[in-house]
């Protein structure tokens, strides 16, 4: 079974999605405070990355904000969590979230999230990342994605191993299990990252 200290979640920065997303959010943040699991996000107020800080701090967590510099002159960072970290650039700001976490969560959100689940599955492939990468799929919502990404596979872009560089969870009760019980990615994965 693995072991996890500190997670990094990405997720929408948007508040005016359907409310389910938000409360799914807000409750992943409370279940990884209850279980004193730190949290690293980017940093933002707003949205599900705002609710998801407001319940793990509501509960006695721990949570780390990354956040560029020119978002934090736009006052875009929250107020209240642990530690507000202010790097140069959006790049700066995904490796720290990477390299400091030892599993990766992507609830739903807009381009950003896709861009990072999507960068954190490239790492993985090229051995430049190893933790688990849990997509949640709340509502079906990344089911077009989760197609996409099989499609990858049966056109041979990539091969039938990489498939198992994620999982796909169905709600947020199911996060912490699916992360315990991941499967090891193998440090030779650039062996075949090539098809
Ligand atoms: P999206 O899923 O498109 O809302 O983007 C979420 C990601 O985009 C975050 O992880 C950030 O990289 C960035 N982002 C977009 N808007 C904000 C915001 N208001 N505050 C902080 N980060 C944001």
């Amino acid at each position: 079974m693995n072991t996890v200290s500190t997670v990094c979640v990405y997720c929408a920065s948007s508040d005016k999605c359907n409310p389910i997303h938000l409360q799914s959010a807000y409750d992943l943040g409370a279940i990884f405070a209850k279980q004193g699991i730190n949290i690293i996000y980017g940093g933002g107020s707003t949205g599900l990355m705002g609710k998801l800080a407001d319940g793990a701090i509501a509960s006695g967590g721990h949570v780390t904000g990354i956040i560029p510099v020119f978002m934090q002159n736009l006052e875009w960072g929250h107020k209240n969590i642990s530690i507000l970290e202010e790097v140069k650039d959006m790049h700066s700001r995904k490796l720290q979230m990477i390299r400091r976490s030892d599993a990766i969560i992507a609830l739903p959100g807009g381009c950003g999230t896709l861009e990072e689940l999507l960068e954190a599955i490239t790492w993985k492939r090229l051995g430049l990342a190893h933790q688990p990468i849990i997509i949640v799929n709340t509502n079906g919502f990344y089911d077009p994605l989760i197609t996409m990404l099989e499609r990858t596979v049966q056109e041979k872009f990539m091969r039938e191993e990489h498939l198992l560089m994620w999982h796909t969870v169905a709600s947020i009760q199911d996060v912490l299990p699916a992360i315990l019980n991941a499967a090891l990615w193998p440090k030779g994965a650039l062996d075949y990252a090539k098809v």
